[in-house]
């Protein structure tokens, strides 16, 4: 028999105003946009300026918004101009965002194995699947946690392999003391609702490479040559600009991204202190030199110790008005449809009809510890807003329902 709670506390939420730093700052940029009359980036001032500002808060040499972190990912991989059935190691745990541009561009995804903690893909794992094919690796550096770069770099060097960072779930997070974003080739970011820092819909790219930034900028903008004594559309590309509406609301939530990350992590700390010691639990794992900025709180469950694991722990913290995500994103990305059954260009199948067969082979054997990863974890939702009283309920509502399904 279980007991229901007495009473549950409402926390706060990123999907509305209650969890999201949304105020009089973005408004009065906005303000300016509207009575300037401009709202197109290519003429404004704003979207520019949020550019120049990402790009020195990270320090890197540039940066260019656009529609989102989808468009971000897009516009890297177009950037690198893969050939048709050229190959790109990354990872079955992502958004799926990050994986269909991959596809648009004529190139194939090959799924390396993930640490089964941070659920991150790690230099041996992406090891595994480098071939003669592969054009490019792109790690995610997942829940706001650094994939191991300097081993990742080593290895991409060591084998001229251009690395793209998906930090959309990690705004300035660090590896080794350094950002995430500044290590790869190419590093894509998201301003989606969810994220560190939002415009409800949105992406950045950044480079320190000026001849790709180039071809960035260029996709974004339907490959115009905007400024050339001789313009002319140079290539198959996109609109992916975002306007000066956005451009406006970034800037003012970008000036507050540091004390929203500051404040994530402090919360996440204090959580960290308060489940020490529970049995079957793993409280995130931060390395020496990294900063872990907290997109969720993710924890792994035991379920030889815990009674139905992290789908057990979900629904009783669900009944405490906790609604955490048991498995994260329930399967890997192999299994959906787009994959299983290779639904991209009409009837054609293209560009799968170019892979190497087993990269295509995506049977549970060849990625135990990928589903494994998936079965024991329980993402918690984070926000800058919990103080000790949340922090305080989801800690006693968490030891409170290991206790009731200890095994
Ligand atoms: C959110 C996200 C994306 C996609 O961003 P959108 O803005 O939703 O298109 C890509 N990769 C990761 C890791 C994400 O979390």
């Amino acid at each position: 028999m279980t007991t229901m709670p007495s009473k549950t506390m409402v926390l706060p939420s990123d999907q509305d105003s209650s969890g999201r730093d949304l105020g009089a700052e973005e408004l009065e940029l906005l303000e300016q946009v509207i009575r300037s009359g401009t709202l197109t980036s290519t003429k404004g001032s704003f979207t520019r300026t949020l550019e120049e500002r990402f790009a020195a808060t990270l320090g890197v040499k540039r940066a260019y918004a656009c529609a989102s972190g989808t468009a971000a990912v897009h516009v890297a991989v177009a950037a690198l101009d893969p050939n048709p059935g050229d190959e790109i190691v990354t990872t079955s745990i992502t958004d799926m965002g990050a994986l269909t541009p991959i596809l648009y561009q004529g190139a194939i995804p090959v799924f390396a194995e993930v640490d089964p903690q941070t659920l991150n893909v790690t230099a041996a794992s992406i090891e595994a699947c480098l071939s003669e094919r592969t054009k490019a690796i792109v790690v995610t550096h997942l829940f706001g946690s650094a994939c191991e770069m300097a081993e990742i770099m080593k290895l991409a060097q060591s084998r001229k392999i251009p690395v793209i960072e998906d930090c959309a779930q990690a705004f300035l997070a660090r590896s080794d003391g350094q950002y995430v974003g500044t290590f790869g080739t190419i590093g894509c970011f998201s301003t989606q609702q969810g994220k560190h820092m939002t415009t409800g819909e949105g992406g950045i790219v950044v480079s320190n490479d000026d001849a790709l930034a180039r071809r960035m900028f260029l996709f974004i903008n339907k490959a115009w040559g905007y400024g050339d004594a001789k313009p002319d559309h140079y290539f198959l590309s996109l609109n992916y600009r975002i306007s000066e509406l956005q451009g406006a609301v970034a800037l003012a939530q970008l000036e507050k991204l540091e004390s929203v990350v500051e404040r994530r992590v402090a919360a996440a700390d204090k959580l960290t202190n308060m489940l020490a010691g529970i049995p079957g639990l793993k409280t995130p794992r931060v390395e020496p030199g990294a900063v872990h900025t907290y997109w969720k709180y993710c924890l792994n469950v035991d379920d030889s110790v815990i009674r139905d694991g992290a789908i057990g722990l979900a629904k009783l913290l669900k009944d405490r008005g906790i609604m955490s995500a048991p498995r994260y994103i329930q399967k890997p990305a192999f299994m959906c449809e787009i994959f299983q059954k290779r639904r991209t260009f009409g009837s054609s199948q293209f560009p799968f009809t170019l892979a190497r067969p087993e990269v295509l082979d995506y049977s549970k054997e060849r990625f135990p510890l990928t589903f494994k990863a998936l079965h024991d974890v329980l993402v918690l939702p984070w926000n800058e807003r919990y103080r000790d009283e949340h922090l305080e309920y989801i800690a006693e509502s968490i030891q409170e329902s290991v206790e009731q399904l200890s095994i």
